[in-house]
């Protein structure tokens, strides 16, 4: 294991606390352990030689979201969430994981094939042992499996993944940009159609998603876990297919995802025969919404066709926008989601309070920590149940997942739903006719290629 000092210093925490102000586990708990301060104390004793590693220490680096709110806040700029994954890391290689944990990312470091199996089991033991909860969303249903005792709910799987139902169109070579899609696993087979509303959106405007069938998940639940090995074979194998399409964009939907790809670069960052294509990865990376926004012109465009998506007399959506901490913090995105969704004809943008507050999702934390990610969720349900939005949107697949289960937890149950921007955008436009100006609109995606140097 590399000395968790190569990555960052542990000692340049000078215990100020201000990571205190924001940790959502720690504001949950009040336990010192808790926070960042508390994880790189007791780090810093194990590199000083006073503390052994030990299985109370694993546990207490595993209450720990990665939502990188610490290292926002933090005045020395220490790396709290590196540090934190390292220790994980060192866990990881010395106790060897659980047989069924590894067999699960094994499945994804091999590709959707055996993901693809294991999935199409798990919505077959769906359909024959689960009831749905509540009628009125086909997202919540209970799920009777140990493993899943404690939760109200989990999505349907999809009987048809994304990626075996995506039809490519032909790619037009020359003047207009390449953009390519990282789907992502949560995408791909709980959300499909998240990724055919953007297929749905981009169709509209005249421009063609190149969807590589070789890409394969993106690492980030691996490299939470510790397996950064893992975490870094995958990442090997999308760079490999998405850097030999020359794309000069590549668009995700699910913030988790987004985060980890810009990251790439850090993940290879001993590793100068990675390091280079990594970063180039990294760098044309950029979030669907931020994508539809600031490169497409797509604000303009939804603003022109309001009277035909929104009949009069009908009464706007209102929805209410959750930052996921890996779009707010993970890509400094706030602004293009809401933006998108005020011009989206039919929709009413109402604020919560809160918007930087954590819904306590943290990947595999909502699995090896349910009931403290529910309290930390519960808190961020009061906030929307004041506004009483008829949907909360959001823009990552855990988020999504999170939401469901904050739905029907809190008095909202049954009233409303949760969704990602992208859906609301793609049933605005559908009744629209294609409209001319949609390619003059596209001439916009030139800037792309300055973006990125070419
Ligand atoms: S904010 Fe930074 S320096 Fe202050 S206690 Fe937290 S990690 Fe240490
Ligand atoms: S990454 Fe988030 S959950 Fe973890 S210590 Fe920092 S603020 Fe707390």
């Amino acid at each position: 294991m590399e000395s968790l000092r190569s990555e960052a210093e542990p000692s340049s925490c000078n215990r100020c606390g201000q990571c205190m102000s924001v940790c959502p586990v720690y504001q949950t708990t009040f336990r010192e352990t808790d926070v960042a301060r508390g994880k790189l104390t007791l780090l810093e004793c194990v590199e000083a030689g006073t503390m052994r590693w030990s299985g109370r220490l694993q546990e207490i680096l595993s209450r720990c979201l990665l939502c990188g709110a610490c290292a926002q806040v933090c005045a020395n700029r220490v790396e709290t969430t590196r540090i934190i994954q390292s220790g994980r890391q060192r866990f990881f290689e010395d106790e060897k994981r659980g047989e069924s944990q590894s067999a699960a990312l094994k499945s994804l470091r091999e590709g959707h094939l055996t993901a693809r199996v294991l999935m199409k089991g798990g919505a077959l033991l769906q359909a024959l042992a689960c009831k749905k909860i509540p009628e009125t969303s086909g997202l919540h249903l209970r799920f009777p499996l140990s493993f899943f005792t404690e939760r109200n709910t989990v999505p349907p799987i999809a009987w048809t993944p994304f990626m075996d139902a995506f039809r490519p169109e032909q790619a037009v070579r020359g003047e207009s940009p390449r953009i390519g899609f990282f789907v992502g696993c949560g995408t791909n087979y709980l959300f499909p159609h998240i990724a055919t509303a953007l297929v749905h959106i981009l169709r509209h405007v005249g421009a063609t998603l190149i969807v590589p069938e070789d890409q394969v998940c993106c690492g980030l639940p691996a490299y939470v876990s510790g397996d950064t090995k893992t975490a870094r074979d995958l990442a090997q194998k999308n760079i490999e297919v998405f850097e030999s399409l020359e794309l000069d964009a590549i668009l995700t939907v699910c913030a988790s995802c987004g985060s980890h790809l810009m990251a790439l670069a850090s993940l290879f960052a001993d590793d100068p025969s990675s390091r280079d294509a990594a970063a180039s990865m990294a760098r044309k990376h950029m979030d669907a919404m931020t994508f539809l926004v600031n490169h497409l012109g797509f604000e303009a465009y939804l603003k022109a066709l309001e009277p035909a998506g929104s009949p009069k007399g009908t009464r706007p959506l209102r929805v209410a926008y959750h930052d996921p901490c890996h779009l707010r913090i993970g890509q400094g995105i706030t602004q293009a989601p809401r933006r998108l969704l005020e011009a989206t004809p039919g929709v009413q943008l109402v604020e919560a309070s809160h918007p930087g507050q954590c819904c306590g999702h943290g990947g595999d934390f909502n699995l090896s920590h349910f009931s403290l990610s529910m309290k930390i969720l519960d808190r961020r349900m009061e906030d929307f149940e004041k506004v009483k939005p008829d949907r909360i949107v959001t823009g990552c697949t855990g988020c999504l997942l999170q939401f469901a289960e904050g739905i029907s937890r809190c008095s909202l149950a049954g009233k409303i739903e949760v969704c990602h921007p992208l859906a609301l955008v793609e049933k605005a436009i559908a009744p629209c006719p294609i409209p001319v100006q949609g390619r003059k609109d596209l001439q916009v995606c030139q800037s792309l290629r300055t973006d990125a140097g070419q």
